[in-house]
């Protein structure tokens, strides 16, 4: 049993079906998907590729995305998805480590050959298009047997914390994920379609999966990206669509609901359910996605270690304004999904009582079998079969977990911990502020201080010291920012995340001149 079993079945069950869209335009039936998956399957095991080794895909959001994907697991083969932002030297870096022989690329992202490889195609070139040859019959060409246990996927961090490390995701971990999504995050039914805004290389990908089981539909948008104006237009084309976003994508979708007017029953018509998660989501922005877009949101937690697959906050819990805790657990990222047990506990793995503040640790068949070829990085992130996420958070008697933040990323000032989550919560209640995102400066007094990267709404001019006085009247003294940076935007990378590191450096750099407001 493999994942490509989930794509001959519903080339069997629906051949004639429109799979996948590009744009509002039908581009394949899960036959022909079937049949150019199991073509290019042919030819990479011709040309000597072997059960197991990897293929790497530096491609922008493109239809034949899906066919790599399944082309390279029907040939036996390990997809290495790469973001399509990174530099071409960080790609050959990972490409090294992974020992990637083939590349498929889209030429708008990799201009150049990649060193080390075997061989690079540009999947938009003629060169492909040889390549691609459907099959007449897929049902013809065998399957390389793979079992659940191998390898399908090597996923890399995006490496915030030094160089990037291959997540080893494995046949079972994926078709576990793909089930869960049935379960802990919405029905799909066939006519469903799941839109490909976010990179494919990460999370929206890897909704591909369940997509496939359920037989439903995909569309990649013609512009590859999330642009608000196409993907209304886009559902209200081909039918309310289904994506994975991250809070920043969400932002900019309620944002253009909002700016023109459209209603929560005119958003019904192009979206079916926004899942989102891969970063925090503060309260006054789900609020107002509630309000301006309805209930068509669920929450995932998870990370490329146990995929899309932690915790949950379903769309029920997200609508039930009535319940006592409503607030909380709005503020959460709700219960543990159901193939996993989540535990929080200190650094020695033991738990902590409820409401007590520490590490997240998960456990099931979602979680990664280890980092590639890094047997120590594997060792430490694995204990017992536990997942140390590297993530901080809490527990309620109910089982909702609320995180913090990255333990990395938590601000130490004379002595106290301060979670930067909750400044942001708080600065993010003050009128005309956009964004804002908390980090620690060095500090010679107090170890570190805690200072804010401000981004205001167009138009707004605010005070340091006004800011100051709502801190003060929100949370403890000690944990309101000693400066404020006043910035246009925040830095972010291709899966919408806020580069805290970048932030850090900047405070850094900028700590020893700066004045520091008075405490
Ligand atoms: P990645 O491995 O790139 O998917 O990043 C995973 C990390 O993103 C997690 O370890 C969390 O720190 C963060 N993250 C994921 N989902 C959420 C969420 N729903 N809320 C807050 N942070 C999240």
């Amino acid at each position: 049993m493999s994942l490509v079993d989930l794509l001959i079945r519903q080339a069997l069950l629906q051949s004639e079906r429109t799979a996948v869209f590009s744009g509002a335009t039908p581009y394949a039936s899960y036959r022909q998907w079937a049949a150019r998956s199991a073509g290019l399957a042919q030819v990479m095991r011709h040309a000597g590729l072997e059960p197991g080794d990897r293929v790497l895909l530096f491609i922008r959001n493109h239809p034949r995305y899906l066919e790599v994907l399944w082309a390279a697991w029907w040939a036996g083969l390990v997809v290495v998805p790469v973001n399509a932002k990174l530099h071409s030297r960080e790609v050959e870096w990972i490409a090294d480590n992974a020992q990637a022989r083939w590349a498929f690329v889209t030429s708008d992202v990799a201009p150049t050959p990649l060193a080390g490889l075997e061989r690079q195609i540009d999947i938009e070139s003629v060169e492909a298009d040889a390549l691609f040859v459907p099959v007449h019959d897929a049902m013809t060409v065998p399957v390389t047997p793979r079992e659940l246990g191998d390898l399908a996927w090597l996923f890399y961090t995006s490496g915030t914390t030094g160089r990037p490390k291959g997540v080893m995701l494995t046949h079972r971990n994926l078709i576990t994920m793909g089930l869960t999504y049935f379960v802990d995050v919405d029905l799909v039914s066939n006519t469903d379609t799941i839109v490909y805004g976010a990179p494919m290389s990460h999370g929206a990908g890897l909704y591909a999966i369940p997509h496939v089981m359920a037989g439903a539909r995909h569309a990649v948008p013609a512009s590859g990206g999330v642009d608000p104006v196409e993907l209304f237009a886009l559902g209200h084309a081909i039918g309310p669509l289904s994506t994975f976003a991250a809070p920043t994508i969400v932002k900019r979708l309620v944002d253009h609901a909002q700016d023109h007017g459209i209603s929560a029953e005119d958003s019904a018509r192009s979206f079916k359910t926004i899942v989102y998660g891969g970063a925090p989501m503060y309260l006054t922005d789900i609020q107002r996605a509630l309000r301006v877009m309805g209930s068509r949101f669920v929450q995932i937690y998870g990370q490329g270690e146990t995929p899309m697959v932690a915790t949950a906050l379903s769309r029920q819990q997200l609508g039930d304004t009535s319940h006592t805790r409503y607030l909380e657990r709005l503020a959460s990222v709700g219960v543990a999904q159901t193939p996993v047990q989540v535990r929080v506990t200190n650094e020695d793995g033991q738990d902590l009582p409820l409401g007590t503040v520490g590490e997240v640790l998960v456990k099931g068949d979602t979680v990664m079998t280890g980092y590639w070829r890094d047997p120590p990085a594997s060792a430490l992130a694995i204990r017992d079969g536990w997942l140390f996420t590297g993530d901080v958070g809490c527990l309620d008697g109910d089982g909702f977990l609320t995180l913090k933040d990255r333990s990395k990323d938590l601000i130490i000032s004379g002595g106290s911990n301060i979670y930067p989550r909750e400044v942001e919560e708080a600065l993010l209640t003050f009128p005309g502020i956009a964004e804002v995102a908390v980090v620690g400066a060095p500090n010679p007094e107090w170890g570190e201080v805690v200072v804010a990267f401000v981004v205001l709404q167009a138009g707004v001019h605010l005070q340091q010291s006004e800011l100051d006085q709502h801190c003060l009247a929100q949370i403890a003294r000690f944990k309101r920012p000693k400066h404020y940076y006043f910035i246009n935007s925040l830095p972010k990378n291709n899966y919408g995340k806020v580069l805290k590191t970048s932030l850090r450096e900047t405070a850094h750099l900028t700590a020893t001149v700066k004045s520091c407001a008075s405490s």
